[in-house]
């Protein structure tokens, strides 16, 4: 017995010893007998959508990430996976193995279960006798047990060429419970001015070169930190497939469209810790999801890009996509069949919400719900890909978040490269009516641009509008209990590798009293 514990400990002492030499970003030569011509775990791992008893782990085979086949060839790999209760694994808790293949660039989901609710893990892949770097995630409280609080991020917005990831270092760093991320976290396209580093291609437009745009950023090692130290949510915007892309047309109407959907909606699956069931089918991935926090927080993930619609009065230069208008002169922006969520989702949203045991309902999406419209020569100038250009859509969002009380609901967004905190009114045009949901959007990791100029004249236009900032770069952090939400601005410079992180303003939601405090 005692040599036994003896010999348990000197193994959990070597264990230790070997992970303690696995770098935290993954990087070096494969070892002496790998099958592998590099070390195949250059990406990195990452965990996603906790649940009490479990949560999904990814990674993916790439010995030579930025080449189309990520230098794997054909053979299907057998990787592994163990998850332990602490970091040196000598206290596994489960184990289990995945095929990777090549049709699916040799990714690697595994839905784990049988873990415990509410507490962090170690985990880490093996194939042969290469071992990934070991990640750390956590799992959702049991539903309806009591959880006192609970800490998250957003996220949005990560154009590679525009800056560097300082941001996601220091979000890493705050340990939060759960970063979502809102969308555009690959760009199709090269953009954008002063560019710090540069996309493999210009556009992507097949499967391989879309898997190599997200090889590029997963080989970011501040983003293979934050994959590795906290699960994540996401949700896509346009960029992830094509600028203003909506429903089955693209901005230009290209003829193959739907097929190149199919292949960016592949490479998003195949590089996102989403779980098995997530897997794209016929062309389509459901993305609409949502996961609660014992009795504190629901989230709700929204897709506001499949199944929309077109966006009203296109340029007939481009044939689709947004434009800036008068809504006066653009009779159909107000169509009442037009959709964002589309049917299935809102009575899938309106269902989720009845449903709902929980204190707070954040409601994860792409864009800013409240209006944020400009004027100009006394004329409102509307941006037709946001809310804003689909006014039916948004009041059917707020009608089905106006009728349930004590949902204590929270919108989260980015896409507009800016930090816009709002009250959502019951008419969200007229802030006589009563408040329904407090809103938090923005901003953008590293993306250049802004919605608007001027935050002031934004402001003035908007008395909804609580808070904007259309300069800052960086993230929100969130605290959440029972009693209320805090939130904070978290600022970094996105041209500097080693920026610091700054607090640009906080602001809070009191439970019970919609609107920020
Ligand atoms: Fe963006
Ligand atoms: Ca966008």
């Amino acid at each position: 017995m005692q040599q036994l514990n003896r010999r348990r400990l000197l193994t959990s002492a070597i264990t230790l010893a070997a992970a303690s030499m696995v770098p935290r970003v993954a990087r070096g030569a494969p070892s002496p007998n790998s099958r592998f011509v590099g070390y195949p775990f250059t990406l990195g791992v990452a965990s996603g959508y906790p649940t009490p008893d479990g949560v999904t782990l990814w990674t993916r085979l790439a010995p030579i990430p930025l080449i189309a086949g990520g230098g794997m060839g054909q053979e299907t790999a057998i990787v592994r996976y163990e998850v332990a209760e602490d970091e040196g694994f000598g206290k596994v808790v489960a184990r289990g193995s995945r095929q990777a293949i090549v049709e699916s660039a040799f990714s690697v989901h595994a839905d784990v279960r049988g873990l415990s609710p509410g507490r962090w893990y170690f985990y880490r892949f093996l194939c042969g006798d290469e071992v990934s770097p070991v990640g750390r995630t956590r799992t959702a409280e049991a539903p309806g047990a009591p959880t006192a609080a609970l800490r998250f991020a957003i996220a949005s917005c990560q154009h590679f060429e525009h800056g560097y990831y300082a941001a996601h270092r220091h979000m890493a760093a705050e340990q939060p419970d759960l970063v979502l991320f809102l969308g555009d976290y690959i760009y199709e396209m090269s953009w954008g001015s002063d560019l710090l580093r540069s996309y493999v291609d210009y556009e992507a437009h097949d499967l391989e070169q879309y898997r190599v745009r997200y090889a590029q950023h997963r080989c970011d090692e501040d983003l293979q930190r934050l994959h590795g130290q906290v699960p994540v949510a996401v949700c896509w915007d346009d960029h992830e497939v094509d600028n203003d892309w909506a429903g089955e047309l693209s901005e230009r109407l290209e003829p193959n469209f739907v097929a190149r959907r199919a292949a960016a909606f592949q490479a998003f699956y195949e590089h996102m810790p989403m779980p098995e069931r997530m897997r794209p089918q016929a062309g389509g991935l459901r993305l609409y999801e949502s996961f609660a926090y014992g009795d504190l927080a629901r989230f709700v993930v929204l897709d506001d890009r499949q199944y929309r619609s077109a966006q009203a009065c296109p340029d007939p230069a481009k044939g689709g996509g947004s434009t800036v208008l008068d809504p006066g002169e653009c009779a159909a922006l107000a169509a009442a069949d037009r959709a964002m969520l589309g049917a299935p989702q809102e009575s899938w949203l309106d269902a989720t919400l009845a449903a709902s045991k929980q204190r707070w309902n954040l409601l994860a999406q792409q864009t800013l719900v409240a209006p944020g419209w400009m004027q100009q020569d006394g004329q409102r100038r509307v941006w037709t890909d946001g809310w804003d250009g689909y006014p039916k859509a948004r009041q059917r969002l707020i009608d089905i978040l106006r009728r349930r009380k004590g949902l204590n609901p929270v919108i989260l967004g980015g896409d507009i490269h800016s930090t816009v905190v709002a009250d959502l009114h019951e008419d969200p045009e007229d802030p006589r009516t009563p408040v329904v949901a407090s809103e938090f959007c923005g901003t953008s990791i590293t993306s250049q641009g802004s919605l608007f100029e001027d935050d002031a004249a934004l402001r003035a236009l908007h008395p909804h509008i609580r808070y904007a900032n259309g300069k800052a770069r960086g993230y929100l952090v969130f605290e959440l209990s029972h009693q209320g939400l805090r939130s904070r601005l978290r600022t970094v410079d996105e041209r500097k590798h080693d920026s610091p992180v700054n607090t640009a303003v906080e602001l809070s939601v009191e439970a019970g009293r919609p609107g920020i405090a």
